[in-house]
């Protein structure tokens, strides 16, 4: 099995659990896969198909992965193919008629197809050795994307006894679990449930006072890498699309009430690294499967524990190191207690108001945030330093809370125990708005007493009263605070407190934890891979990628180009031995990718780090690509052309425009009047842009034909792209 998994997919081991799975999977038992996203659930039915004589049926409600995961199949050299209704007739008959010529191992379908019955017939006419349902949650009213198609699937089972089925989701909660078997009728399976724990995301909360500074903030420690920020609204999530526009970056908005088409073209140009970030409703994610997202952005408090896991889930299913960021403000809450507010069943009213505790809760923390996601997904968690999140990132320090404590206590008694912890903060910090006044309240001798304590730090404050106990909240709608039993005892005892707050300033903490989570590898080990041979390689991938029209990451993944870029394999066998690199790729791909690492090698002696450095050292990964860009741009910028800065700096052109792509893209400036075409050149490439649009240089060229270079087109874009970027920013 391991050779297979070396020939076929380039790894060297398994994943946790994928072994057991597949050796169950190949003594025909069903099968029930519970692991989180990027856990490697595709392996575990891929595998075996190589292995069963016949052909193994995919069923997946994601139409707009089917493509890539067959192409990414392909890449490896299993014949696979996909039956939907994106597909041509004609084409679809070809697949059908290889798939009964028993051509194929693997064939993709869409449950909608299951309830034709000419489809059903064409089933039965195939050697089904192995049904995969993927996704397979969608069976479940309960879940959270409940498919009526999926409701078929019982059908398919039943017409294929004794064929094993292994069900697949990222889903864990008991009642699904529960559902999915009863409702595919599997036969005694065995359950593998995984850990849910995903330890290459870092967890982070911040309030919400600056977000698009924040937002700005996190980008910067991600340039060029693929994004996602999830807003509340349709209109915000336009909003915020144009507000990134507007300074350079590259970003889109998504959501429900967009055209379908339009919809599709968006999440296309996402996959294929044409945009970099997309600002969504929760509409967006399903179909969502890039592996290289690297960073999940909560703009706006999440109604859920459950569902932001899920979309934070969609951060770094490869492996690597990756970002979660929720913003938090008393608005947000106040906003989604009004939507609860107009819910009619009391119930449903009820239960959201629990759900909205507790993603509060979990913002409110003032333990690990991972261990609380673990608790809440009923999984065991030590109580350690999980390393991974804003707390366990950032030391915290005791300090005496007695005085403001007694402070706040007195407020909350003076004011008639009748408020939340806003009017309650107002108060203490003498703000004598309409609200104020009209109670008399700031006439109080409690008014004001706290002046000199930043807001946020008090609201912290007050929620920590509330966590230990001193402060009680009641009602759930806008909970008021009333100071409890042991609240009083401490003020009448004259007690001391002692409680922790963070240890640094706000920006001195920015800066720490930034470069901690830069420094930390999942695996602890640290690639310091040369990352001008990085790029080349990327430059390289970028090109076979766009040739073959598929995404980027079916080549190859950023960690075998890593790896790459770190040993300078120099033949074949030593490319064989990157991960990621099976027989089909070794086949395909090491020769171009020798080849630029030879000549890179030749114009630059061996790799910058060929050694590990030390933990400390800023050889950052996303610091490293920059400052590469930055030399580029230098150099534009004392007006060499693109092949003399080429020349210059050992590396290719390609590399050279994508550099100062990316540098523009991140909202830099950069005088090109030495690369610009003649005026009326521009003016004709201008306006076939304007026409075209932005995304795409293809569609250009072939309108304006030949005569245009590349590079003309790539400056003229950049240009335009800092114009529009210098206009309001
Ligand atoms: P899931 O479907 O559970 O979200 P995938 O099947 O897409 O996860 O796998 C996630 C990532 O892990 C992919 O990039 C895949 O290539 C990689 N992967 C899977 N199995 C292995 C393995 N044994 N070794 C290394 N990487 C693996
Ligand atoms: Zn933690």
């Amino acid at each position: 099995m391991l050779e297979q998994l070396k020939a076929y997919f380039g790894f060297d081991r398994f994943l946790p659990l994928q072994e057991e799975i597949i050796a169950k999977v190949l003594s025909k038992r069903d099968t029930l896969v519970l692991m989180p996203t990027g856990g490697g659930k595709s392996l575990c039915y891929q595998l075996p198909a190589l292995r069963f004589k016949g052909l193994t049926l995919v069923v997946s409600p994601l139409i707009a992965l089917m493509k890539d995961q067959v192409d990414g199949l392909r890449a490896n050299g299993v014949p696979a193919g996909m039956l939907n209704s994106t597909l041509p007739a004609q084409e679809a008959n070809q697949v059908m008629e290889q798939a009964r010529q028993g051509k194929l191992k693997i064939l993709y379908v869409a449950p909608e197809r299951l309830a034709l019955t000419g489809f059903q017939r064409f089933l039965q006419s195939l050697e089904v050795s192995l049904i995969a349902i993927d996704e397979a949650h969608c069976i479940s009213e309960w879940g959270h994307d409940f498919r009526p198609d999926y409701r078929n699937l019982k059908a398919l089972r039943q017409s294929f006894p004794g064929v094993p089925v292994i069900a697949l989701t990222a889903t864990a909660t008991t009642q699904v679990r529960e559902d999915i078997v009863t409702q595919l009728g599997l036969n005694k399976p065995e359950i593998f449930i995984s850990s849910f724990n995903r330890p290459n995301l870092t967890y982070t909360v911040q309030p919400k006072t600056d977000p698009l500074g924040s937002l700005l903030h996190f980008l910067e420690k991600h340039p060029g890498e693929s994004a996602i920020v999830y807003r509340f609204s349709r209109k915000a999530t336009e909003e915020t699309a144009a507000e990134l526009s507007d300074r350079g970056y590259s970003a889109l908005p998504y959501h429900a009430g967009l055209e379908r088409d339009l919809r599709r073209e968006t999440q296309e140009k996402f996959i294929r690294d044409q945009v970099q970030i997309v600002v969504a409703t929760i509409a967006f994610g399903m179909g969502i499967d890039k592996p290289d997202v690297r960073l999940v952005v909560h703009y706006d408090l999440p109604k859920t524990v459950e569902g932001y896991y899920q979309e934070t889930g969609r951060a770094g299913r490869d492996g690597q190191p990756s970002d979660c960021v929720l913003f938090y403000s008393y608005g947000d809450r106040s906003k989604q207690e009004y939507f609860i507010s107009q819910i009619d069943d009391e119930e449903e009213q009820e239960k959201a108001h629990t759900k909205l505790d507790q993603i509060l809760a979990f913002c409110d923390l003032q333990t690990c945030r991972r261990a609380y996601l673990m608790e809440y997904l009923g999984e065991p968690w030590p109580k350690t330093d999980c390393g991974g999140c804003d707390i366990c990132l950032l030391p915290r320090e005791e300090f005496d809370a007695t005085e403001i404590a007694q402070k706040i206590l007195s407020t909350a008694i003076r004011t008639g125990e009748r408020f939340g912890v806003n009017y309650l903060v107002d108060v203490l910090r003498g703000a004598a708005n309409k609200a104020v006044r009209t109670r008399g309240h700031d006439e109080l001798p409690v008014f004001g007493i706290a002046r000199d304590t930043d807001a946020d730090e008090l609201k912290e404050m007050v929620r920590s009263l509330v966590s230990h106990g001193l402060l009680a909240q009641q009602g759930s709608g806008y909970p008021t605070l009333a100071v409890s039993g042991p609240g009083r005892t401490f003020l009448k005892n004259r007690d001391r407190l002692t409680l922790t707050r963070p240890k640094h300033a706000v920006a001195e903490r920015q800066a720490r934890y930034s470069q901690d989570t830069n420094n930390r590898d999942v695996t602890g080990r640290e690639l310091a891979y040369d990352t001008k041979l990085f790029d080349e390689l990327a430059a390289l991938r970028l090109q076979i990628a766009t040739e073959r029209e598929v995404p980027a990451y079916v080549i190859f993944g950023n960690k075998a180009l890593q790896q790459m870029a770190f040993h300078a394999p120099r033949n074949e066998d030593e490319f064989s031995k990157i991960s990621g690199v099976g027989d089909a790729k070794l086949r395909e791909f090491s020769r171009p990718f020798l080849k630029v690492i030879t000549e890179y090698l030749e114009a630059n002696g061996q790799p910058v780090n060929v050694q590990r450095t030390p933990v400390t050292a800023p050889k950052k990964k996303a610091r490293g690509i920059s400052m590469s860009i930055r030399e580029t741009k230098d150099l534009i910028g004392q007006g060499l052309s693109l092949a003399e800065a080429a020349e210059q700096r050992g590396i290719s052109e390609t590399t050279i425009r994508s550099h100062l792509e990316r540098f523009v893209q991140e909202g830099g400036q950069i005088d090109l009047t030495h690369l610009m075409p003649s005026d009326d050149r521009r003016r004709n490439i201008e306006a076939a842009f304007r026409e075209m649009g932005e995304a795409r240089l293809t569609p250009v060229r072939d309108a304006l034909g030949d005569d245009y270079t590349w590079e003309e087109l790539a400056v003229v874009r950049m240009d335009l792209r800092q114009r529009q970027g210098q206009g309001v920013g």
